[in-house]
């Protein structure tokens, strides 16, 4: 057993973003009654990235763990409510899925919904079924749906917001519980000469700030966990070669949509995320097969309104660090790696990150075990989330592009392949180790970009047809029935949580 004087008592984190500050605000939380001190370092002549500004479901926990106040939240961050995303244009041009949050239908006799929908014939679009989807292409929100004669039912629902504004609302609340900050810039990381453990960080000021255990949030560089302790990088861009993003954002022209768009263009995608006071808008693409010129044309044709900013041109390597914890250091954010933000996942990761660190916390010793656990854990959840975005690439008909013609080609990781075998001969989608997306996610990509399965559970031959028609009918009634009755989104945003 080790003993009190191995605990960890000073924390430094290196970098004041999303993840910086989302890490701060847990630690300061979760260790309230602990004397342990954190401090952060950050610079603001360098800024941050400052783009993530559409989320996943899972949020809500972390927001949750904190013990925010939603709409204090929601208000404070230009907030609009997301129950899914749309993807138009990406598996041939004239087509649209949605991604929703929600469940189609409900398993019956203990086979999933979506069985009987095939042996159904799939008569009507599996989007009928579903709650989420049918209420973001109403334009309708609500947290938690309360009809007469039936429980009440949790609406499945994460965030649009400012990014910025997020880690300024974190920074305060992580400072009021006791988070130093300190502004300046880091020139040099001191390590042990002997262990190669990280000692301190030296500022440009002079100023040497020492802790037991840092966490790299410096963004891209990975100033600590790379440049100073040479992780390593895994590089995916052979399965996800888009590289670069303009970001701009542009005045609303409708009112809010409670969901994400992701329009497919000839060397990428764009992004349209509404908030309470703008749209943020960006353009994901590959500078293998366009360039910045044409990529800031596309994004001005297709954006709504007038530009509020100038663009911001974020470039990136997809992939992982390959040992985002080492050492006494680790990394949590954009230094840990990038997956490209189709599906919203770069808040998920920094959240996801900061739970396992703090299932894993460490003493002085630093276990080979805890840092082997979290690094093995951290890389099958980004391997995961990887396959889930490469399959919205490869499984597409677009013909008017190269771009479109190499993803379709490429190669894909076994993991993958074998999932998409699964899906075509069986209907069955098997979630994994517990991975993020859930069956829902994976049905609706899956069938949004064109794959159909072939067969569907053998159980599902035992609903009598009769009883089938009926039930399904029900189920979409209940579906819109549920919809009429929810407020408009934007109705919902006036009435609880308008932003001054
Ligand atoms: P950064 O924002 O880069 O912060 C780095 C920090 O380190 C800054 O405070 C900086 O001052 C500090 N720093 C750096 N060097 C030094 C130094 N030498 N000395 C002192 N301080 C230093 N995620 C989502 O969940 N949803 C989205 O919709 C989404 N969209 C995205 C779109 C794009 C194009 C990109 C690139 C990312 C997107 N993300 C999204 C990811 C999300 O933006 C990041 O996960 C998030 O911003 C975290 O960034 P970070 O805090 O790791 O790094």
């Amino acid at each position: 057993m080790t003993n009190n004087s191995s605990a960890i008592q000073r924390i430094c984190i290196l970098g004041g973003g999303t993840a910086g500050w989302m890490t701060a605000a847990a630690l300061s939380k979760v260790f309230a009654e602990q004397s342990i001190q954190i401090e952060l370092v950050e610079s603001e002549s360098i800024g941050t990235v400052s783009v993530g500004e559409a989320t996943i479901p899972q949020i809500r926990a972390f927001n949750h763990l904190l013990g925010l106040d939603e709409m204090d939240f929601i208000r404070h961050t230009q907030g609009t409510f997301k129950l899914g995303i749309e993807f138009i244009d990406w598996y041939k041009p004239g087509t649209a899925y949605l991604h929703p949050f929600g469940p189609y239908g409900a398993n019956m006799a203990g086979v999933p919904f979506h069985h009987y929908w095939l042996k159904h014939g799939c008569q009507r679009p599996l989007e009928d079924y579903c709650l989420e989807a049918m209420a973001a292409r109403a334009g309708k929100f609500i947290p938690v749906l309360k009809r007469a004669g039936a429980p009440p039912r949790q609406v499945n629902y994460a965030f649009h917001f400012d990014a910025v504004a997020y880690a300024d609302y974190l920074r305060k609340f992580a400072e009021q519980r006791g988070v130093k900050r300190s502004e300046g810039r880091m020139q040099n990381v001191v390590l042990d000469p002997v262990t190669g453990f990280v000692q301190a960080l030296l500022m440009q000021n002079g100023q040497k700030i020492e802790a037991d255990f840092f966490i790299d949030c410096s963004g891209f560089k990975g100033l600590i966990i790379e440049k100073a302790l040479h992780s390593g990088f895994e590089d995916w861009s052979h399965w996800l070669p888009c590289d670069r993003a303009i970001a701009q954002p542009c005045a609303a022209t409708e009112a809010p949509k409670p969901y994400t768009q992701s329009i497919a263009q000839a060397a990428g995608w764009q992004w349209r995320i509404p908030l309470q006071n703008r749209v943020g808008n960006g353009h994901v693409y590959s500078s293998h097969y366009v360039d910045d010129d044409e990529a800031l044309r596309v994004l001005h044709n297709t954006m709504l309104g007038a530009p509020l900013a100038e663009p911001n041109l974020l470039r990136w390597q997809t992939g992982r660090r390959r040992e985002p914890w080492k050492k006494n250091c680790v990394a949590i954010g954009l230094s840990a790696g990038f997956l490209e933000p189709l599906e919203s996942t770069g808040i998920q990761l920094i959240q996801s990150a900061i739970s396992r660190l703090l299932s894993l916390f460490p003493d002085k010793s630093f276990a080979a075990e805890t840092i082997d656990t979290y690094n093995r854990y951290s890389s099958l959840e980004m391997e995961q989330i990887r396959d889930f975005i490469i399959l919205h690439y490869k499984a597409n008909e677009r013909q008017d592009a190269d771009f479109w013609r190499y993803c379709r080609t490429m190669k894909v990781p076994d993991s993958l392949k074998d999932k998409i075998q699964l899906y075509r001969q069986t209907g069955r989608i098997f979630r994994e180790n517990n991975e993020l997306f859930s069956e829902i996610s994976w049905l609706s990509v899956l069938n949004g970009q064109g794959i159909f399965p072939e067969s569907y559970h053998p159980l599902a031959d035992q609903f009598p047809a009769a009883k089938l028609d009926a039930q399904l009918a029900m189920l979409q009634q209940q579906v819109a029935d549920s919809v009429a009755e929810m407020p408009g989104h934007a109705d919902f945003i006036a009435h609880n949580c308008q932003a001054n």
